[in-house]
């Protein structure tokens, strides 16, 4: 498949931003739409169903966020949000409103083009018939057979370490924010309870990492949650 080909919207008052990323974007092929307004950009995602989202947050006419919701009412696009607000409560709130990833500014052409590809596997793979195998890096998971292996060694896990790590993997390479993982793992009613996730987690890289205090697969994003790596096996693999 030819990302080169997607069609990439830009919502961003900002017009160097905008030149930047155009600029940046149009080299590597991708096709560009602009806006400037949560207005714009919603009529723009509606009319002509991009493949990724770039949104800054701060618009002229509202707040990026209030797009990506309007959005996810009736789409999955990737919605990446790049934004100089970078605390983690902002990274947290614009990954539970339902954007895919969050890119503080100012950033480097190399990472966003990094994220975006990332953005665009997982939307081609989340629109692919379920395999029951998911991998990332040296971890393998048989959804059928509920196998685990890490490098090929078999690793037997808890019901709920299951599931967790199942979730995990199933976003590799996306941020998931904690108040996430404990509505898919543990049900709404858990919404508060931030400790399982890190007693589960330290538990999990016990059994998953060669050195649980350094972590290469489960890698912790400090206020905001926990990614799988998704690299490729050799970044991870020692
Ligand atoms: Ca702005």
């Amino acid at each position: 498949m030819d990302d080169a080909k997607d069609l990439v919207l830009v919502v961003e008052d900002e017009p160097q931003m905008r030149r930047f990323l155009r600029a940046s974007l149009g080299a590597e092929g991708y096709r560009v739409r602009e806006a400037w307004t949560v207005a714009d950009g919603l009529r723009e995602a509606a009319a002509e169903h991009p493949d990724a989202i770039l949104l800054d947050l701060g618009l002229p006419d509202g707040d990026g966020l209030d797009l990506v919701r309007r959005v996810r009412e009736w789409s999955s696009v990737p919605v990446i949000v790049l934004s100089a607000r970078g605390r983690e409560e902002e990274k947290v709130a614009a990954l539970d409103a339902g954007a895919d990833d969050y890119l503080p500014k100012p950033f480097g052409t190399k990472e966003l083009l990094a994220r975006l590809r990332v953005a665009l596997r997982h939307a081609r793979a989340g629109a692919a018939p379920g395999s029951p195998i998911l991998e990332a890096g040296p971890l393998r998971m048989d959804l059928e057979r509920r196998e685990v292996t890490v490098d090929g060694r078999a690793v037997r896990l808890t019901p709920i370490e299951w599931r967790l790590l199942t979730f995990l993997a199933s976003h590799a390479g996306k941020v998931l924010t904690h108040a996430q993982i404990l509505r898919e793992v543990w049900g709404p009613n858990a919404a508060t309870q931030s400790h399982y996730v890190r007693v589960y987690m330290a538990e999990l890289r016990k059994k998953l990492e060669a050195d649980p205090s350094r972590p290469r697969l489960l890698l912790t994003e400090p206020g905001v949650g926990y990614r799988l790596a998704d690299g490729p096996r050799s970044a991870i693999h020692r």
